[in-house]
């Protein structure tokens, strides 16, 4: 199958419809037997639970040719196994695991022609995600759901380097202790968008949110996960029950640790000792690893030592490694690469 011509290395993380996508519908408490679709389109009840009381989950994840020609996609399992965590806590019924890696697998197939060619830096982006598509006037679950997967060709996420980010310590809370951060649930970003619209008008990249009890420990930003570096070369990552799960960010922790023999701790960190650490970096599906050069606390600054030009060199070791596993340079531990097979 031929590849579309699109210029993959000037993409940008933009919308792009594709040929094909993925639709299971719930109802009568049993998911149907899913298709594939030309329709990328959704007509619903205009009193649907998603549109009422935000009953929406998602997922996030890439699919990308690797050195050898292979079409992969990064450790599937654990998104469809968030995305089953995230179902069971917004009371929505879990897509089964398997009927998830086989949605993946027919959308990536569907739109080969979409999957950008090993070296362009782009990649094929895949949005797994669920809605309550039946009516619910009263405050309850909705009956009736929609399970899809769209995919849409997105850019490098560094064009011309990875210039180190600035980033701001909010004063909005992004999630409850005992709430919903570390589900994948639509309605943790609609309630972020202030505080992004607010950051990027006063020219910050990002927010960092702080717990929300005790406004004393990092948790995260608005979508991705902080990991640090110590003076000594130890990795750390803050710990807490209101933080989304990134499988980048876990990926990085066993990289660091068996791959480049570095200590690794998750452990709460507080605000307090941020300004000790030699490196800091955001991680998620984008970009992998964003690498942080200032955070602002209201006015004070905390500059790390690997400044604002490139990445700090323990947070590049991270990237290059995570990211030639990825791409097939480097091997990869067990079950972490799955192949996609193209007919
Ligand atoms: C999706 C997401 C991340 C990153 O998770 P990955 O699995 O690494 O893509 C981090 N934080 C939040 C709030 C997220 O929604």
């Amino acid at each position: 199958m031929e590849k579309k011509s699109i210029d993959w290395a000037n993409l940008g993380f933009g919308y792009v419809q594709t040929d094909k996508r993925y639709v299971a519908n719930y109802k009568d408490g049993a998911w149907d037997a899913g298709t594939l679709t030309e329709d990328a389109t959704i007509t619903m009840s205009e009193c649907a639970g998603v549109l009422q009381y935000a009953q929406t989950i998602f997922e996030g994840m890439k699919a990308y040719t690797t050195e050898d020609g292979r079409t992969v996609v990064f450790r599937p399992e654990l998104n469809a196994q968030r995305m089953v965590d995230s179902a069971l806590r917004m009371e929505m019924p879990p897509f089964p695991v398997e009927r998830f890696l086989d949605a993946i697998e027919q959308v990536v197939r569907a739109n080969y022609a979409y999957v950008p060619p090993y070296g362009s830096g782009a990649s094929l982006y895949l949005r797994p995600f669920m809605f309550g598509s039946g009516p619910v006037i009263g405050v309850k679950p909705s009956t009736e759901y929609q399970f899809r997967v769209f995919s849409t060709p997105v850019g490098p996420y560094f064009k011309g380097g990875a210039k180190p980010l600035t980033i701001r310590v909010s004063d909005f809370d992004r999630a409850a202790p005992n709430g919903t951060g570390h589900i994948k649930a639509g309605l943790n970003y609609a309630m972020s968008l202030h505080a992004i619209v607010t950051a990027h008008d006063e020219g910050f990249d990002e927010n960092l949110y702080l717990d929300a009890g005790t406004h004393t420990k990092v948790e995260e930003t608005g979508g991705a996960n902080f990991l640090f570096v110590t003076k000594d070369g130890t990795i750390v990552t803050p710990k807490s029950g209101s933080i989304l799960p990134s499988i980048t960010r876990r990926s990085l922790m066993y990289v660091a640790k068996e791959y480049l023999g570095l200590k690794t701790e998750e452990r709460e960190v507080m605000m307090d000792e941020v300004s000790e650490f030699a490196e800091c970096g955001l991680c998620g599906t984008a970009a992998v690893i964003s690498p942080v050069g200032k955070i602002v606390d209201h006015g004070k600054e905390i500059c790390f030592p690997s400044g604002m030009t490139e990445m700090g060199p323990i947070t590049k070791k991270l990237y290059d490694t995570l990211t030639g596993i990825q791409l097939g340079r480097l091997e990869a531990p067990e079950g972490w690469i799955r192949e996609i097979k193209i007919k």
